[in-house]
């Protein structure tokens, strides 16, 4: 068996994820039935829609950027006509049922397809942390060994890196309300965003990057949000197949960490930019690890498919659509059945087949 079809063998579930989960919007929630496709890998291509915003947009103000991050969203839309297609076109013509749009960002992705806004390397207004401060690394004076240290507050305001004390001050938590301070104190290391503080070990030196107090959300969060990221927005609303929606995402952040010589790492949530509760559908339900993994999945398949590798799925039940996606009426789980399909791979004329089942 080649390396294609062991990769999909030795990271096969048997069985579907099948969760009913809570749609998080700022108009109203919804209750959706989760339902996962037949392997991690979406079998379909990555069908990007070009709507760049035009250069005079305000919007899209054509400062070049370097990209250090993938920063992912969901739009908190509910509405059931909110796709991708609506909101590319809201960032395109800047007006929407509440008025003039500020927003950009470089995707937004739909079951109704994938839409590019704003050009990869310039900077979008999507993350919150503002466009007046970009990805720095500060050196902190201490070194170690550690690759993934934890970094946390000391009692008196300094960053710590695996509770050894930096000569880095952390921001303090200040909240200034109409030229009023309501409160200036040291912040503490429970108001660090769920996500961290970039810290690097370079060549056993760490760096930690530059760091603010957000007022909205109460928590410390990282810059080079607009400044460095590829800004992706998935949308959520009412009738939309989000289980579609994040494999479509993953497919792309997988392109885009790709294109970008980033890693996994690199992939953060809006929150980590800023302390909002978004991407929150994911968050909420906890299945950010999964999407994670739906990115792995695909970025892997992405390197064999660059080797020469052609992959397609083969499958023949109503239940299941030539991409994978498992389309059952929702009723129907109660009394599963198991699905037989194959994953062919052709490579340099060679074409070979693995035979897989899963109860759906
Ligand atoms: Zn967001």
């Amino acid at each position: 068996m080649n390396k294609v079809l062991s990769f999909f063998k030795d990271n096969f579930d048997e069985s579907i994820l099948i969760r009913n989960i809570r749609v998080y919007g700022w108009k109203f929630e919804y209750d959706h039935l989760l339902v996962s496709s037949l392997t991690k890998y979406l079998f379909e291509d990555l069908d990007i829609i070009e709507n760049i915003a035009p250069e005079t947009n305000t919007n899209r103000d054509g400062r070049k950027k370097k990209n250090f991050y993938i920063c992912v969203h969901d739009t908190g839309d509910t509405d059931y006509d909110h796709t991708a297609g609506f909101w590319s076109n809201v960032v395109k013509v800047q007006d929407w049922e509440l008025g003039r749009y500020e927003a950009s960002f470089q995707y937004v992705t739909g079951d109704d397809g994938i839409y590019h806004n704003i050009p990869d390397d310039e900077i979008g207004y999507h993350a919150g942390d503002s466009t007046y401060f970009s990805y720095d690394l500060i050196d902190t004076g201490l070194s170690g060994e550690n690759e993934k240290p934890v970094v946390s507050i000391s009692d008196d305001g300094y960053y710590m890196v695996d509770g050894v004390k930096s000569q880095l001050l952390a921001p303090r938590a200040k909240l200034t309300r109409k030229g009023e301070v309501k409160y200036d104190r040291i912040a503490r290391t429970d108001e660090i965003n769920s996500q961290g503080v970039l810290v690097k070990n370079v060549n056993g030196k760490y760096y930690i990057g530059v760091t603010y107090y957000n007022n909205d959300y109460a928590l410390i969060a990282n810059r080079g949000g607009n400044n460095n990221s590829v800004g992706i927005e998935s949308c959520i609303n009412v009738g939309s197949d989000i289980y579609l929606i994040w494999q479509r995402t993953a497919k792309l952040v997988a392109k885009l960490l790709d294109e970008n010589n980033l890693c996994f790492d690199d992939v953060k949530q809006h929150h980590y930019f800023s302390g909002k509760n978004c991407p929150q559908t994911m968050r909420m339900n906890n299945l950010w690890n999964h999407f994670m993994e739906l990115v792995k999945f695909e970025y892997q398949i992405l390197k064999f498919k660059q080797e020469g590798y052609k992959i397609s799925l083969k499958v023949n039940d109503p239940d299941v659509k030539e991409n994978g996606r498992i389309v059952k009426r929702e009723f129907d789980y109660i009394n599963k059945k198991k699905v037989a399909f194959s994953i062919i791979t052709e490579f340099e004329g060679k074409i070979e087949s693995l035979e897989l089942e899963k109860e759906i």
